[in-house]
Formats: C-alpha cells, sequence, structure tokens
C-alpha cells in the first residue's frame, strides 16, 4: 500500500515536473529530503579540529553538510578498547563534552536531537540535527547508567568495536561469550526500556543474532554492507539482513571501499599484514606512512558499488529496511565521487538511474532511519512520560 501511495505520488510529481532533467530531479531531491547518517566519526575529529568552517581535509564540516543537504548525521560517541578497562566514561564523556561544546558555538546553524521531532525541527529551520550514538559501549560501565546517557542524547548504541568487550564478542575478534555476555543482555533488556536503538554493526554473528532477538524495537545496522557482495566478517550474512527487516529495522550501508568491494578488501588483507610486519620490525611512523601510500594505490570504488548494496539489500528484504550509514571520519578512503558529506547528491543521480522511485530514494537518505527513531521515543516517552516532549 505505501509503495503504491508512493508510486502515486512519484507519478503525479513526475508529471508536474515535466522537463527536469535526472541532475536537477537529484539536486531537488536533497534539498527537499530528510537525510540521515547512521554512522559519522566526528566526535572523534571534535577533539582535535575544528569543524565548523570549511576543512580542506576529512569528510565532514558544517559547510559541506549543508552543501550536501546532510538534515541529521549520527555522532558516535566513540572509545577506543585501550580504555575498556582504564576508565572509558571519563574519555567518552570529553567527547559528548566536544559534542555540545560544537553545537553551543554553532546555535544557529546546529541542534542536538533529543527526540525525532527535532530532526524534523531542524529541516524546517535549516539546521543540522546532531543525533548522539555510540561505537563500543565500555563507557557505560553499568546498565543501570543507561538512563542517564539516553538523557545526555543517545539514541542507539553498538555494544563493543574491533574487540570483544565485557559486553559482547567483535566480528574482528576471538569468541569469548558466545555472542553477549550476561551483561550484555541486560544492556539490551535497559536498553528496551529506555527506547535505545541496538546497533548490531561490529557485533560477531552470534552476538547480532542474539541481541535482535533480545530488543524490543527495530533492531539497526548502522553502518554494514552485504556479505554476500563481499565475503568480509564485517559485512552482513543474509540471515542476519531478514532478522533485522522481520523486526522493522534499518541496515545503513557502509561506504568504506574495503566493505563495498571484494576487490578492494582482498588487496587490503595483504597490505594490512605487511601494515602489521612493519609495525613490529621497523616502527609506527615507518608502517603508517606504508599504509597511507598504499591506500592511494587501492582499487578504485565509486557510487556504483554503494547502490549495489543498496539494491542488493532491498531486493533480498525492501527498500524500506535500507538507509546510509557512510563511517564519515572513521574512514581512511571514500569512493569516488562520494568523497565527503557533500555528495549525496551523486548517490541520488546513480539510484534514480538505476530505476529507484524518488519516494523510494527519500526512504533510503532518511525515511527508514526516522521511522525506527520515532518507534524508539515512543518507548521512552511511554516508560518515562516525565521525558517526553
Ligand atoms: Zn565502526
Amino acid at each position: 500500500m505505501k509503495r503504491l501511495v508512493y508510486a502515486l505520488v512519484g507519478l503525479f510529481l513526475l508529471g508536474a515536473l515535466k522537463g527536469e532533467s535526472l541532475q536537477e530531479k537529484a539536486e531537488r531531491i536533497v534539498r527537499e529530503a530528510i537525510i540521515i547518517d547512521a554512522h559519522e566519526d566526528v566526535p572523534t575529529t571534535l577533539l582535535k579540529e575544528d569543524v565548523s568552517v570549511r576543512r580542506g581535509k576529512g569528510h565532514f564540516d558544517l559547510p559541506r553538510a549543508f552543501l550536501g543537504g546532510l538534515t541529521a548525521p549520527c555522532f558516535a560517541i566513540y572509545t577506543p578498547h585501550s580504555y575498556d578497562n582504564n576508565h572509558p566514561a571519563e574519555f567518552a564523556l570529553r567527547e559528548v563534552a566536544g559534542v555540545y561544546r560544537f553545537a553551543y558555538q554553532n546555535s544557529d546553524r546546529v541542534l542536538i536531537a533529543f527526540s525525532w521531532k527535532d530532526i524534523l525541527r531542524a529541516k524546517g529551520e535549516g539546521k543540522l540535527a546532531i543525533v548522539v550514538t555510540m561505537e563500543n559501549s565500555s563507557p557505560v560501565e553499568d546498565p543501570s547508567q543507561l538512563l542517564v546517557w539516553r538523557r545526555l542524547g543517545l539514541r542507539m548504541a553498538i555494544l563493543t568495536h574491533m574487540r570483544t568487550n565485557r559486553y559482547a564478542d567483535s566480528s574482528t575478534d576471538k569468541e569469548k561469550w558466545g555472542g553477549l555476555s550476561p551483561q550484555g543482555r541486560e544492556m539490551i533488556k535497559v536498553m528496551n526500556r529506555l527506547g535505545t536503538l541496538v546497533d548490531v554493526s561490529h557485533l560477531s554473528d552470534k552476538a547480532a543474532e542474539q541481541a535482535i532477538e533480545l530488543t524490543e524495537l527495530p533492531p539497526v545496522a548502522s553502518h554494514s554492507c552485504a556479505r554476500a557482495l563481499n565475503p568480509v566478517e564485517r559485512n552482513l550474512p543474509d540471515y542476519l539482513i531478514k532478522a533485522i527487516a522481520s523486526k522493522g529495522g534499518v541496515i545503513g550501508v557502509n561506504f568504506f571501499p574495503v566493505f563495498l568491494s571484494p576487490e578492494v578488501s582482498s588487496r587490503w588483507k595483504e597490505v594490512y599484514g605487511e601494515f602489521k610486519r612493519k609495525l613490529k620490525e621497523e616502527g609506527r611512523e615507518k608502517a603508517v606512512e606504508f599504509l597511507h601510500r598504499q591506500m592511494d594505490k587501492l582499487p578504485k570504488t565509486d557510487v556504483k558499488d554503494v547502490v549495489k548494496h543498496i539494491k542488493y539489500i532491498a531486493d533480498l528484504v525492501g527498500i524500506e529496511h535500507v538507509g546510509l550509514g557512510t563511517d564519515f571520519e572513521g574512514i581512511s578512503v571514500a569512493p569516488v565521487g562520494l568523497e565527503d558529506v557533500s555528495q549525496f547528491k551523486n548517490l541520488v543521480y546513480e539510484m534514480l538511474k538505476e530505476g529507484f522511485s524518488e519516494g523510494e530514494v527519500k526512504m533510503v537518505l532518511g525515511e527508514n532511519f526516522l521511522r525506527v527513531f520515532r518507534r524508539a521515543d515512543e518507548v521512552y516517552w511511554k516508560n518515562f512520560p516525565w521525558m517526553a516532549k
């Protein structure tokens, strides 16, 4: 039914805007649409750089975000695993403070989204809505502290990152818990009450499967691609994509070329092995220098590779379960044509060319994630009515 409505609206607009080229249409869509990017590592950048002005590097700054039509970037409060047993909350709160400071200093252009309605308000006022999320939940030292984090704005959290921690096994580390730990399970139960979305990106397959089963909210994978198109552990196998969709969740397609393309990931494996050898034998400086040199030599990916993953997931489970999770500011290389937050129009152009309707494009750009944020807030406000906005 929804599809039919979108198709009819699309047909109507097509008629009304006859004569519009595909390029013009793509540009209009990014101006009109709510664009939610489910994963950006900007809080880490904020610790050392000013992103309120245009920079000659990185993927995000305010001028480029407005140029690209971005509405709501999810800023991941990321804590390196080296802090897991060394005051992780202290580290994470420094990042939160940085995000708040950034919003305060740019309050004419930026707000922090404490509810899904704030995302709509930001769009209406021409502002950027920051959604606070978390990558590696070690800073939440006990599930009982989650309420405080929710109050700080936390809307979505990944239990771990590249390593297995006390909450969950990671997809890129050894198995310790057979999925989730007892404390990890407890975290999800509290998240259910608080309306904090469970994000399964980075989790081992077993941990993700258990987390999807335990969550009463729509599960999300904020920045993950499809393993069927590129067999790396960080990508989602079909059965997990189906499990997420069966509970109304959304998968944000990651822009990192190593996850997008099998050619890049196999070359990357060789480069990374060599990097680790150099790190041991020649020291950090030489190893990092080597890594940077090799980055430029990786096979190229472009906007078509991102659309392939969008299309694959949409064909498997439906377009209402696909979104974007660029991983900007957290990736060392990006696809050609999608180098930063100013380039979403190129993605839209390619999707239109591939036959996606305007309605479908807008769902992927942000409406799908907006739907799950709304659902999460409804649960939060029902359980904690005095927090309702
Ligand atoms: Zn990540």
